[in-house]
């Protein structure tokens, strides 16, 4: 099993969407996939059809009552892909856990425990918190979606701090998958300079592939479907599967195994 955390301290740049359709891309050809929503708002779960009343069981179970993960588990409509909801108390768990010694490792012991997903990918909230902390300790690797923006470069210092911290304290292994850059908008003259500066900074670290602004990727969870379900053939589904293609390419375990 491979876990993959999708964050960035930013909002709105695109994680949730990310790991949406990346889930579903990697559920289309064949893989067991586990979706984990950490984000209190709960997007993810929402975009994929699990609506609050729905959430018998979430996130907030596995961190704080240690709930075993595969009791926590909801199909989705789409075949092959599972959900872990996020539920609005997961607000309140940060708070819960600040006096807990493996506060910071309750994820990370509850998959260790887990088996029957081949792939599990976690939705981060914008934070660097303890969620996120939770989510880093627990992934093998991390996927990083960095909007075109003026001040991109900056929080992605941060974020890589965050890691090399948790490099050294408790998860060694962690590496970086690479940085995604999102809402790629060509009219615009600054996304070109962000994106330029990303490439010449981070070199290789960031995904050929570029997903562009398109707006049926925003209209897809309203339906409760990912994009990728929505309308497979728009711009921003068919970037998802290429970007999932160049993904699985930097995933040498899961190479083998497919
Ligand atoms: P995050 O999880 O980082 O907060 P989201 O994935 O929720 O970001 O995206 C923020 C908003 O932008 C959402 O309304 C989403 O539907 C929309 N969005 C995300 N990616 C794109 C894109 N490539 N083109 C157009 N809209 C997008
Ligand atoms: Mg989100």
């Amino acid at each position: 099993m491979i876990t993959i955390a999708v964050a960035n301290q930013k909002g709105g740049v695109g994680k949730t969407t990310t790991a949406i359709n990346i889930a579903t891309a990697l559920a289309a050809i064949g893989w067991k996939v586990l979706l984990v929503d950490l984000d209190p708002q709960g997007n993810a779960s929402t975009g994929i059809g699990i609506s609050a009343p729905d959430r018998t069981a979430s996130s907030y179970d596995v961190l704080l009552d240690q709930v075993p993960i595969a009791d926590c588990v909801h199909a989705t409509k789409i075949p092959g892909l599972d959900l872990i909801p996020a539920t609005v108390d997961l607000s309140g768990a940060e708070v819960e856990l600040v006096g807990e010694e493996d506060r910071a490792h309750r994820l990370r012991n509850a998959l260790a425990a887990h088996k029957g997903h081949d792939i599990v990918m976690i939705d981060c909230p914008p934070s660097l918190g303890l969620l996120t902390l939770n989510a880093l300790g627990a992934a093998n690797t991390l996927l990083v979606p960095l909007q075109c923006e003026f001040f991109a470069l900056e929080g992605l210092s941060q974020l890589l701090q965050t890691v090399e911290r948790v490099q050294q304290r408790f998860n060694p292994d962690l590496s970086i998958l690479g940085v995604a850059l999102t809402m790629f908008d060509r009219r615009n003259r600054l996304t070109d300079l962000v994106s330029d500066d990303v490439r010449s900074c981070l070199g290789n670290l960031v995904f050929e592939t570029v997903i562009p602004r398109n707006v049926r990727l925003s209209e897809a969870p309203s339906h409760g479907l990912p994009a990728l379900v929505y309308d497979h053939n728009c711009p921003g589904s068919r970037a998802y599967m290429a970007l999932a293609r160049e993904l699985i390419t930097r995933l040498p375990a899961m190479r083998k195994a497919a």
